[in-house]
């Protein structure tokens, strides 16, 4: 018996909410969790989901320039936005519905508001009903961010928005070095659009891997992306006909259908009413939590991106069920964090585990590197330019592959794969023991048999 309403309630129904409402509700806990957008979260509604749909309506258009290769006459193909983004959404319904069903037939009830803490036990309604409960979970998750300093940024989409613009812009501007940058430039390129990014940095995706950095940025002029680094939006202007010049801080200006903000996210807790439970908060808003996603407030806990630990759809579901298991089935869990594949879905995509070679040669004495670079067999008939490149990084002492990284077609397919070898702890001499399937990109995997001693 409790005297709360609730043994659990969760604000936010995402990828972490869900999981973890789901499993304390299998556990025998009275659960309710709250939304204030759709059940789904930023995963399925504005995320991964229709980001890889788009991916996927992208790539047709280099697989009818390289058809052609093959003997295939593909002169005449249109593609038309509004069946993209109809058919999107009519699947995203359908995915909405599937998650409102799970969390129905899992008995956890669905409040389709905004809830805010009003003290460590009770949440309020946008309605103003006041729900009490034994624990509180928050996962709210995160939001975009955009440089409020610069004039004209409102002009600027952000990934809430790109999934729903009425027209496909034929010039579009992205700023960013990340994930979102990257992934919309090869989308909107693949579209048939004029496309530039603008990155303040050297180099793109700077926590990545040397190589792959630069492989990408290769890869990125050889699909026809222009790509200006060292640089920041300094002014964006509307003009009359809807087109946008954007000023940029190297002093030249571009003109665009859209312009787009990818510059990061924040954790989304303004106006939450942490501080009426006294939840501690890092300056950015991000939840600090202990490794078993506790806040400060002994029955409060956070999941997911309002934590900022791994912003990343499976970390989260894993944080969530940790956090059932730990509360609601007296088995403590800790979420471990280490060799967690990552892919950017790219046009071609990368997959990457473990260490950076950087990172490996900072924590052991000896590392050895295996380097594979080459022009897949698919691309030759295609007369496709864009390249391969395989990677592994190996402790030298103990001969452990300790990190595996690829950019090119199918590579976060792959790394799924590579990740349970390098999570397993595997040796390069294990990989080369394994047979290679041949022909297959991936069987560079197991034949990269010559130290990189450049
Ligand atoms: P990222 O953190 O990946 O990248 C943000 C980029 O914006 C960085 O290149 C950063 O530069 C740049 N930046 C930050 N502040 C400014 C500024 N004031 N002016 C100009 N540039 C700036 O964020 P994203 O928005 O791309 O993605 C958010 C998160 O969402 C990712 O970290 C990832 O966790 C998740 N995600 C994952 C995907 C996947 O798994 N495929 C896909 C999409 C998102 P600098 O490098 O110099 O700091």
């Amino acid at each position: 018996m409790t005297d709360y309403d609730y043994d659990l309630f969760t604000i936010g129904a995402g990828s972490g909410g869900v999981r973890a409402s789901r499993m304390a509700a299998s556990y025998g806990a009275k659960v309710a969790v709250a939304e204030e957008h759709r059940v789904g979260g930023t995963c399925v509604i504005r995320g991964c989901v229709p980001k890889k749909l788009m991916v996927y309506a992208s790539e047709y258009g280099k697989s009818f320039q390289k058809a052609k290769g093959y003997g295939w006459e593909a002169d005449n193909v249109r593609f038309d936005w509004k069946t993209l983004i109809a058919n999107k959404d009519e699947e995203i319904d359908r995915l909405n519905s599937i998650y409102i069903r799970n969390l129905n037939n899992s008995n956890v009830k669905i409040f389709e508001q905004r809830a805010t803490i009003k003290d460590d036990h009770t949440v309020e309604l946008s309605d103003g009903t006041l729900i009490t409960a034994k624990h509180i979970l928050i996962a709210t998750g995160g939001t975009p961010w955009v440089d409020e300093n610069v004039p004209g940024h409102e002009l600027g989409i952000t990934s809430d928005q790109v999934f729903y613009l009425d027209q496909m812009p034929k010039k579009f501007v992205v700023t960013g070095g990340g994930y979102i940058a990257i992934e919309f430039a090869c989308i909107f390129k693949g579209l048939g659009a004029d496309v530039t990014l603008v990155y303040r940095g050297k180099e793109l995706l700077r926590y990545f891997d040397k190589d792959i950095i630069t492989q990408m940025h290769g890869e990125l002029e050889r699909l026809g992306v222009r790509v200006i680094t060292e640089s920041v939006f300094t002014k964006i202007e509307g003009k009359k006909d809807g087109v946008k010049k954007v000023s940029l801080s190297n002093g030249e200006t571009l003109e665009a259908d859209e312009v787009m903000w990818a510059v990061g996210r924040k954790p989304h807790t303004i106006g939450l009413g942490l501080e009426n439970a006294n939840i501690k908060a890092r300056e950015d808003g991000a939840i600090i939590v202990d490794e078993y996603s506790k806040t400060s407030t002994g029955n409060i806990y956070a999941v997911g991106d309002v934590t900022d630990r791994v912003n990343l759809t499976p970390v989260a579901i894993r944080e969530g069920a940790a956090f059932a298991e730990t509360v609601f089935n007296n088995n403590p869990q800790a979420m471990d964090y280490n060799d967690i594949p990552k892919a950017v879905f790219s046009q071609p995509p990368i997959g990457t585990v473990g260490m950076s070679e950087k990172e490996a040669r900072e924590q052991f004495a000896n590392v050895d590197i295996y380097k594979s670079d080459f022009r897949p067999m698919k691309n030759i008939l295609a007369k496709s330019e864009h390249r391969m490149l395989m990677k592994l990084v190996v402790d030298g002492d103990t001969d452990r592959v300790v990190g595996c990284h690829i950019v090119g077609d199918d590579s976060p397919e792959m790394i799924q794969i590579a990740a349970i070898a390098v999570k397993a702890g595997l040796t390069k001499a294990q990989f080369d023991a394994t047979c290679a399937l041949h022909p297959s990109a991936a069987e560079e995997l197991v034949t990269m048999k010559t130290k990189f001693t450049g």
